[in-house]
């Protein structure tokens, strides 16, 4: 075994969770080595928020937490050491401030992520940190010390982290290698599946209405009958599915035969139908279509559905029967729909599942079987909502891991 390839640690994959752990763990002059199997790094942070990077969101740890559905509590030392305002401070430290926009997400002020690349390369030269691209590691073993076989190298370290991400859009180079390598140190994983993804349901209704858009409507997500999820969110219809924060960031939920149902209207049932009953009761000589004051609603919308309920949408309000305004009230507030598939990884922003996170000390990432192994980043199984959860996260992972190894 040659001297100069012993490491302190070795990281694998170099996205946002690997970059990190390799600035902090080198920050107290450990000998650092990057292995990227790509031609360069951060490919899928480049891509990000459509090329600007949405790297963090406004709110408090705890709103923090809610946003990884059940698994957020294991973050909570991660986002102690490396909070959101610490990522807000690293990049101002380096010149490049964050922007928030309306909505809560922190992007850099000049919309680039190309732009937070450079801000990060610049800090692993600063470090020393060795990178090697175009190195895609095949093998990892331990025995006493861990080694890590490339086509046509062998490095070894007293250190191991695997940053390797998930499965989704694979053409950045996260293909589940963490997953194999996790396989083979006799690690659990949960069952992996794409997430934060629009959800194709059986008979879609809506092509015609693409783009039509509802604010904070209700869903309720139901399995063999029983409710499973309720939650409330943006909604859109495209040409092909249903979208938006209300589905995306609830498909890691999703299953195909699951029923969805959606109150358009965003108000609770029973209120939303004693309103609309006063309202029609009170414009008896007004047109059905004219009376609906909600901005869910929009002219297309409500066409389409009074159709769907064979209502003629010029009927005088007091010519309506009780069936047809039940059956519209029920349309507007409860309509379902059978999941029928979710898009593939290609398509899929995240994956759900990985490295099951009861291995792992959420104190440190490191492995509780192996000491000096560590996980971070979407290779475990955290996966965020969309608005800067997922990138926040493999940061602050990477940051306690790099600091616990300093240690
Ligand atoms: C289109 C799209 C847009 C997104 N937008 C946002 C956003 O705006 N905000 C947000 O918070 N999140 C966003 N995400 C999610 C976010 O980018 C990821 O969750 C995040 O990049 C995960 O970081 P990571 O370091 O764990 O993994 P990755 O970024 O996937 O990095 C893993 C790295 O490991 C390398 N690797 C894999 N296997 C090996 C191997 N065997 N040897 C060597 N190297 C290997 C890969 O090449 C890759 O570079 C988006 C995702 C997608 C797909």
């Amino acid at each position: 075994m040659k001297d100069k390839n012993i490491y302190d640690i070795i990281v694998v994959g170099g996205g946002p969770a690997g970059i990190f752990t390799s600035i902090y763990g080198s920050q107290s002059g450990n000998k650092v080595l990057l292995l990227e199997k790509m031609e360069k790094l951060g490919k899928k942070l480049l891509i990000a928020g459509q090329g600007q990077c949405n790297l963090t969101h406004t709110g408090t740890k705890d709103e923090f937490i809610d946003k990884y559905g059940d698994n957020g509590s294991f973050l909570k030392k991660a986002f102690y050491k490396f909070p959101p305002q610490a990522l807000i401070n690293f990049f101002a430290e380096r010149n490049l401030p964050l922007v928030s926009t309306e909505k809560g997400k922190y992007f850099p002020n000049t919309f680039k992520s190309l732009d937070v690349l450079s801000v990060l390369k610049k800090e692993l030269e600063k470090l020393d940190v060795q990178i090697e691209t175009k190195m895609e590691v095949l093998e990892v073993n331990f025995n006493d010390i861990f080694q890590v076989k490339t086509k046509d190298n062998e490095f070894y370290s007293r250190n191991l982290v695997i940053a390797t991400g998930g499965l989704s859009y694979n053409i950045t180079g996260s293909s589940g290698d963490g997953y194999k390598f996790a396989n083979k140190m006799g690690l659990k994983l949960k069952n992996t599946k794409p997430s934060l993804t629009p959800c194709y349901v059986k008979d879609y209704p809506y092509s015609n209405l693409q783009g039509v858009s509802f604010k904070s409507i209700l869903l309720e997500l139901w399995r063999d009958n029983k409710k499973i999820k309720s939650a409330t969110g943006d909604l859109l219809f495209t040409h092909k599915n249903i979208s938006g924060p209300a589905i995306i960031d609830n498909s890691r939920y999703f299953e195909k035969g699951d029923k969805l149902i959606i109150n358009y209207s965003g108000i609770p049932y029973e209120m939303f139908s004693e309103n609309i009953r006063k309202i029609i009761n009170n414009n008896g000589n007004k047109m059905i279509k004219n009376i609906f004051d909600n901005p869910n609603f929009s002219e297309r919308f409500i066409k389409f559905a009074l159709k769907y309920c064979s209502i003629d949408e010029n009927k005088k309000c007091n010519l309506l029967n009780k069936s047809e305004i039940k059956n519209l009230i029920n349309y507007l507030t409860k309509f379902e729909f059978e999941i029928s598939k979710l898009e593939g990884y290609e398509r899929a922003m995240a994956t759900s599942g990985g490295i099951d996170l009861s291995e792992l000390n959420k104190n440190t990432m490191e492995t509780k079987k192996i000491k000096g192994l560590y996980f971070v980043g979407e290779v475990t199984d955290i996966d965020g909502d969309t608005g800067g959860y997922n990138i926040q996260a493999a940061f602050s992972m990477g940051a306690l891991a790099g600091i616990s190894i300093r240690r």
